[in-house]
């Protein structure tokens, strides 16, 4: 059960609330996001929802049997709109992030910022906290790759979406990010989705190399119950028995995860396949199947790129590609 409170609810009121729940067993947890204050409720019991609904300070009470609760359409109906910093919020049009697995170099960076704004996307994406399976792999460039990605995204207003690994990185990245991204690696790291809910700044959520779509939409209940409700979720292919392309692109789960979330769903092909061909038809049908939005990984040259060349767009494959979405969201809008 989830009790939507008031604004502007007053202690007594609250505490009246939460002794009228304790006489009927029923345990809360009292969340306070940017938006909202709820009392987050478990009961093995049955319980009547109307006791709760006439209490001064009480807003709404419904009910949700699901084991995230906050994160569920069950309660919300309306898909949260994306805000995803003061200037820019996403209602209709799809939300493209594109930018290198890595940030490297000032010259690709500059050349990858031009590309952007070529092409009017306002995201750029780039790790600097790079996990990779070998550590002798190249791991990014840390917090001063950061800095230097920021220097140049700024003049043009671009936005940047970076992965964070760990919790003691979130400050010194919070001047210079506008998405944090959790990747597929992480995507259970509970002390890391218990930081990330106590920052005003949106996640985007990748779902875990192993992971079930329950436990994605657990992972982001994390995050929203600890304050933050600014999460995307991002599908970016699993782990199966099929080694023929590099994960296996769960298309499926764009179409579950919008029927069971009321939060954005944010669609990773090139993870999802890990073949660059392959990338661009599987971002229009992430489209198609109702993402609602795309991040892929473009360089000016793939093939040197230091991590994920293989399933990188060159410019003129990632021209074409925001091309053939601009025409897809035309045909959509009108069907
Ligand atoms: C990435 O976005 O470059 C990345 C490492 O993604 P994932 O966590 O999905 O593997
Ligand atoms: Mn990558």
């Amino acid at each position: 059960m989830i009790i939507q409170l008031k604004n502007k609810i007053d202690s007594n009121e609250l505490e009246a609330i939460t002794k009228t729940l304790k006489e009927e067993h029923i345990k809360s947890n009292f969340v306070e996001t940017q938006h909202n204050k709820y009392l987050v409720c478990f009961t093995k019991t049955e319980f009547d929802i109307r006791k709760f609904g006439h209490l001064p300070g009480v807003q709404d009470v419904h009910s949700v049997s699901d084991d995230y609760k906050l994160v569920s359409k069950k309660w919300k109906l309306n898909n949260s709109t994306i805000q995803l910093c003061d200037t820019i919020t996403y209602t209709k049009e799809p939300i493209v992030m594109a930018g290198p697995c890595s940030v490297e170099n000032e010259e690709q960076m500059e050349k990858t910022v031009s590309h952007l704004v070529k092409n009017n996307i306002k995201i750029l994406r780039g790790g600097v906290f790079k996990p990779r399976s070998s550590p002798y792999a190249f791991r990014g460039l840390g917090i001063e790759g950061l800095k230097m990605m920021h220097s140049f995204c700024k003049p043009y207003d671009i936005k940047i979406v970076t992965e964070v690994m760990q919790v003691s990185q979130i400050e010194e990245m919070l001047p210079y990010v506008d998405v944090f991204q959790v990747g597929a690696r992480n995507s259970q790291n509970f002390n890391l989705l218990d930081a990330l809910g106590s920052v005003n700044k949106p996640v985007l959520l990748k779902r875990g190399v192993s992971g079930t779509i329950d436990e994605l939409l657990q992972s982001a209940e994390y995050i929203f119950s600890k304050g933050n409700e600014k999460i995307m979720l991002c599908e970016r292919g699993i782990r199966t028995f099929e080694n023929s392309y590099r994960n296996t692109f769960d298309i499926n789960a764009i179409q579950v995860l919008k029927e069971k979330s009321h939060l954005p769903v944010i669609a990773d092909p090139s993870h999802g396949v890990g073949i660059r061909d392959h990338v661009s038809k599987l971002a229009l049908a992430s489209l198609v199947a109702g993402a609602d939005g795309v991040i892929y990984e473009v360089h000016p040259s793939p093939e040197e790129a230091l991590s994920d060349g293989y399933q990188t767009l060159n410019f003129e494959e990632s021209d074409n590609l925001i091309r053939q979405i601009h025409n897809l969201r035309s045909f959509l809008n009108s069907n």
